[in-house]
């Protein structure tokens, strides 16, 4: 079997360990005679998999007893319509950030609820940073302010969140678990599986109990948080492979050494990553380091045109794969989420040396 360093954005890699327990349970899980995939969802031992991976994602995540842990699916994108049809709460305005494509996408969405305020965008400057707080506009009508914590294609992420504000919202696709976080900061927390904690498929939503319960007329029980809540996210057929999935990946979080190792690993990833493009003058990054994430890592070649191609040709023959950048910015972008080993990065590391050296 050869696993080689995948890079790609979303659906990324998972813990080779949790894939390793994946294939041992696969037929049987735990004496059942059944695959996870094949189990009613109504059932003891697809009900002890929920029970246990809420508890491990509570525990992992330090989530306090007043916010509803919820299972949802439809991804981000669905959560885009359903945060406002949830959390106007008779109001109808909302405000938002923008610091890249997918802050946009919410906004627009939201759009379709509520009169959408852009608090802040930098596409100005090609969603390179996080405007300064002090230029932000916030109307104190607004329902809720939504950021991004990471912009998966930008490479942005907030370092500081916003405090003294409408509850903050935050689509954390691509860093949930990524650090240590208060979530009491927020009043609402979504992110799709895939990048993290998960295979496609699985929505974590994080929200406080008291900001729930009033929804907009023609809302989907669905997409109503509180149903959501009250049938423990099993209102029609959950995602329920992922979950259990996910669950496993929560558990291999605790096994490292919980959310404050995995942070200091990402940190480590991260800063080895920008440390060597800012070293040398082949590979560029175009954010501000302060805003930098140590998720996503774009870079862009001196030559896009003859460079890209073989670039990500020889990538893939070190076994290195999943470089290329988003169509909307070009480039390569290295996605370096929890599961990408330290090992992987170094890998990245000797292999762009190299190939500046060669073409430099
Ligand atoms: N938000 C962010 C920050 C993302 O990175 C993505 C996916 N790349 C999405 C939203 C959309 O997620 P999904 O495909 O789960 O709907």
């Amino acid at each position: 079997m050869a696993r080689i360093f995948n890079f790609s954005a979303g659906p990324a890699t998972l813990p080779e360990p949790v894939l390793a327990q994946v294939r041992e349970e696969l037929l049987d899980w735990r004496g059942t005679g059944m695959s996870v995939m094949e189990m009613s969802h109504r059932d003891k031992p697809f009900m002890s998999i929920a029970t246990d991976c809420e508890k491990n994602v509570r525990e992992v995540l330090d989530i306090p007893a007043n916010y509803k842990v919820l299972f949802m699916q439809g991804g981000a994108t669905a959560q885009f319509g359903i945060a406002p049809q949830n959390l106007l709460r008779g109001r109808t305005t909302a405000d938002y950030l923008l610091t890249g494509d997918w802050g946009k996408k919410a906004a627009k969405e939201a759009g379709k609820f509520a009169k959408v305020g852009i608090a802040a965008s930098s596409e100005g400057d090609k969603f390179t940073h996080i405007p300064d707080p002090a230029g932000w506009t916030l109307n104190p009508e607004a329902a809720y302010l939504h950021l991004t914590s990471n912009e998966t294609i930008h490479g942005v992420q907030f370092r500081h969140f916003p405090s003294g504000t409408a509850p903050l919202v935050a689509d954390m696709s691509s860093d949930i678990a990524c650090r240590p976080l208060d979530v009491r900061q927020f009043g609402l927390i979504y992110a799709g599986a895939q990048k993290n904690i998960g295979p496609a498929g699985l929505t974590l939503v994080i929200v406080r109990e008291d900001l729930i319960g009033s929804v907009l007329p023609g809302t989907l029980s669905i997409h109503d948080y509180r149903a959501v809540a009250e049938n423990e996210s099993m209102l029609n057929t959950p995602s329920t492979f992922s979950w259990y999935v996910c669950g496993l990946v929560f558990q291999w979080i605790k096994a490292e050494g919980g959310i404050a190792a995995i942070g200091a690993r990402n940190e480590r990833k991260a800063q080895a990553l920008y440390d060597y493009i800012d070293g040398q003058d082949f590979y560029r990054n175009p954010v501000r380091k302060a805003d930098r994430s140590i998720m996503n890592v774009p870079f862009t070649l001196p030559q896009p045109e003859t460079q890209d191609a073989e670039f990500l040709k020889g990538a893939v023959a070190a076994g290195l794969s999943g470089l290329k950048g988003h169509r909307a910015v070009g480039g390569m972008r290295a996605s370096i989420y929890n599961a990408m080993p330290e090992a992987g990065v170094a890998a990245l590391i000797d292999y762009m040396k190299e190939f500046a050296r060669t073409r430099g």
